[in-house]
């Protein structure tokens, strides 16, 4: 009989709750017991509902106190040696201080936090490993067995879900001088005995299946990797066989490609792939899918928030249903929910006939069972349900709030020359110095200033109807006008307005766009406490009217010196949020980088003659796979030069990318062709300039020389001396001075001085120049 499952249910609660009890207990305000009843709370109400949508096989080890692959290191004890691990169990207190870092002068203790980075292209973020050489491994914790016990007390067999091996190792890192010759996969038959003895535990205390992620599988893989996978399968299998377990290996985020002789031959009980991201690989894996291996289907989105195209899904179920029976296929999501909001019907203020459209993790449990009934017992049996799966989609392809012809028809318009600035930089660079006027070493911001408690009060307070628009535009003309005399005090040269209006850098935009929507309570976990509520972009996107203008003109009418107009660009608007399914995502991006262009021209028409377009999202939405990097790069920077080049050679657009790992793309960003780029660099001792070794950086270009991440003022000396590094790679007249990133999460007290050192740094090496 074909079976439903899920890999993996978001943990946060519909109502936060685990926000606030972690909190709460990083506060000292609740106890371990009492975060330790909202987690059980918690797994509790997650299995039950997954059991009372339908669901046959519930995944139990899903849920986190913070991060899945932070519970694997604690599972197998990769703890690294700053953290004082005595090597028996990995508590709580341990945990988190692996999570988070501790600070506490009285017990003397200072220790960093484990690095953190994106979960391959979601916006979720999963603890670093860290390794080294002489890397030992025990099983530290019992948390998967504690949680299936867990379930089986409440009457749910669930399907304990691991990282595999493989997929752990390779999200590490090794740390030590020594770890840097070594590879992370000779750490395998070190790390293995601990999976055989959780799946020994987890044969003990009564599972039958183990699904155990190996979602690698769809990146590309060395000879070694996949040498790896077969080795750690292979003992994987027999300590499985031991127990009488079944395993269930997936794979997400992507088909398997190249992998698939190697998936398919590790000798799993049964194959999950993603049909979302990977529908074509569906008659591939059919037909060498061994005899009996079950296959999973992720036919619906585990990473988006669109009604399932069931008849679409059903083709899919059918045709492997004719070609391995019925018996042998499980119906499941893409991925595990973790990436989408939890529950649709808590969205009392959508537009109704949008939220018709839209499926939340539970909505979407419920798709796969009515699948399941369908596949199962014919399309009959869920006549019903179809139909109106099958009205919902039609009435979103027709609605012309999702089509606006107006929008088509400007993009299907666009010509050869629309993202191209009337001229090249090298003439673009004079007629700007001789409008701007800018001595060498300009100095800047990239945008934003301190969101105060004032700041969010006052926004809070109109948003509840407290205050007046009115008022509340005083108070933000207030703020515009402080903010420029202080850059004018201290001798800024290119200022800005400081950003106080905004609540989030695309939100903002998102919500003055037609096109997108926004929810109430669609939360989604970007890290361990933090969770995001990312806009929806359901429809063609179009700018009705300007969005940033009158702050900007509000900011010139206050000064003589130039204003840096702030926006935030096409591909990081796309990248943070929930994208619509029914168009390529780079159509999606053509529009918005339309609209944003319109409220470029519209800045250099109010008399703005600098405008930073900032794009910190460009790198994290490149490809899995290396092979369709060139076709992303070649899109994304042509909807950043769409929404740059509508403007004349005098307005100097900049853009902003906050982070310095780019030597793989730094001809791309050269392609954008931005007057100036900032970037950050100050951690890192400008080491990202080594991107500049062999690629000379045509245009201008700020090194971030003051990092705004730690409340620390750095010195007029320190930023001097990051200059005189950038002066190594990159000539004088091509450097900006800059903080590396807005300034909107720093106090005051900090800022007015760092940013003051900063421009004596900046007079500094003019005055050296000035000598030579
Ligand atoms: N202009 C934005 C700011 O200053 C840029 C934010 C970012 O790079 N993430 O806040
Ligand atoms: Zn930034």
């Amino acid at each position: 009989m074909t079976t439903s499952a899920n890999l993996g249910f978001p943990r946060i609660g519909a109502n936060r709750e685990l926000k606030r009890a972690l909190e709460g207990y990083w506060a000292g305000k609740i106890d371990s017991d009492e975060l330790e009843s909202v987690g059980r709370r918690l797994r509790r109400e997650h299995w039950e509902l997954q059991r009372d949508a339908g669901i046959d096989q519930i995944p139990s080890n899903d849920f986190s106190y913070y991060d899945q692959v932070l519970d694997t290191c604690a599972m197998v004890g990769a703890v690294p040696s700053r953290y004082g691990f005595d090597g028996t169990t990995v508590d709580l207190d341990l945990y988190f201080t692996m999570a988070r870092g501790r600070q506490d002068a009285g017990a003397g203790k200072d220790v960093t936090a484990m690095e953190m980075t994106k979960w391959f292209d979601t916006n979720y973020h999963y603890i670093v490993p860290e390794f080294t050489a002489q890397q030992a491994f025990t099983l530290s914790s019992t948390k998967a067995v504690d949680a299936f016990t867990e379930a089986s007390q409440l009457g749910i067999v669930t399907r304990p879900v691991l990282l595999g091996p493989v997929s752990f190792l390779l999200l590490g890192k090794m740390r030590d001088d020594a770890g840097a010759m070594t590879d992370l996969l000779d750490l395998l038959d070190r790390l293995l005995p601990v999976y055989e003895e959780v799946l020994g535990q987890l044969a003990e205390a009564g599972a039958v299946w183990v699904q155990i992620d190996e979602p690698c599988l769809v990146l590309d893989l060395d000879a070694a990797a996949q040498e790896g996978l077969k080795q750690a399968w292979a003992r994987l299998r027999a300590a499985a066989s031991r127990g009488g377990l079944k395993l269930m290996l997936t794979s997400y985020f992507g088909d398997l490609g190249p992998n698939l002789d190697v998936a398919v031959g590790l000798g799993a009980d049964g194959l999950h792939i993603d049909l979302v991201r990977g529908a074509d690989q569906l008659d591939d894996v059919l037909a060498k899918l061994p005899g009996r291996m079950v296959l999973s289907m992720g036919v619906v989105d585990g990473r988006n928030v669109w009604v399932n195209d069931m008849a679409r899904s059903l083709e899919l179920l059918d045709r492997a249903k004719a070609a391995v029976g019925g018996d042998r296929i499980v119906i499941a999501p893409s991925c595990s929910l973790l990436h989408v909001p939890i529950d649709l019907s808590r969205e009392k203020a959508l537009d109704a006939q949008i939220a018709q459209w839209l499926c939340f993790a539970r909505q979407k449990l419920d798709e796969i069972s009515v699948l399941r009934r369908a596949v199962r017992d014919g399309r009959d049996a869920a006549a019903a349900p179809l139909a109106q799966n099958a009205k919902r989609l039609q009435d979103r392809r027709e609605s012309d709030k999702v089509h606006r012809a107006d929008v088509r028809k400007r993009v299907e318009s666009l010509g050869p020359d629309d993202d191209r600035r009337q001229s090249p930089y090298s003439q673009r660079k004079l007629v700007q110095r001789q409008k701007l006027g800018l001595p060498p070493f300009p100095t800047t911001t990239i945008g934003s200033f301190p969101q105060t408690s004032e700041v969010r009060s006052m926004r809070a307070s109109r948003r509840k109807g407290a205050i007046t628009a009115d008022q509340y535009d005083r108070f933000l003309e207030a703020e515009i006008e402080r903010t420029i005399r202080f850059q004018e005090e201290i001798g800024l040269d290119v200022l800005v307005h400081g950003e106080a209006e905004r609540n989030d850098m695309v939100q903002y935009f998102g919500e003055q766009l037609d096109g997108f929507v926004f929810t109430e309570h669609g939360w989604v976990q970007s890290y361990g406490s933090r969770y995001v509520r990312p806009p929806i972009i359901f429809g063609d996107v179009r700018r009705p009217k300007p969005m940033t203008v009158r702050w900007s003109r509000y900011a010139a009418s206050k000064t003589d010196k130039p204003i840096k107009g702030m926006l935030t660009g096409p591909i990081t608007m796309l990248q943070w949020s929930f994208v619509r399914d029914d168009q390529p995502r780079r159509d999606t991006a053509r529009q918005i980088a339309l609209a944003i262009r319109d409220e470029v021209c519209d800045l250099e028409e109010a008399g703005v003659s600098v405008v930073q377009i900032d794009e910190p999202a460009i790198r994290e939405g490149l490809p899995l796979r290396r092979a369709d990097w060139a076709a992303y790069l070649a899109w994304s920077v042509q909807c950043f030069r769409l929404t740059a080049s509508g403007v004349s050679d005098e307005t100097q657009i900049h853009t902003h990318m906050c982070y310095s790992e780019f030597n793989d793309m730094i001809e791309a960003i050269g392609n954008m062709d931005a007057d100036v780029i900032s970037i950050e660099s100050s951690r890192s001792q400008m080491e990202l300039l080594d991107a500049f070794e062999s690629y000379r950086y045509p245009n201008e270009i700020g090194p971030g020389v003051y990092d705004i991440h730690s409340p620390r003022v750095p010195s007029t000396d320190e930023m001097q001396e990051l200059l005189h590094l950038a002066m190594k790679r990159l000539s004088p007249e091509q450097i900006w001075v800059n903080p590396d990133c807005g300034l909107k999460t720093r106090h005051w007290d900090e800022v007015r001085p760092a940013l003051a050192n900063m421009v004596k740094a900046a007079r500094a090496v003019r005055a050296e120049l000035a000598e030579v």
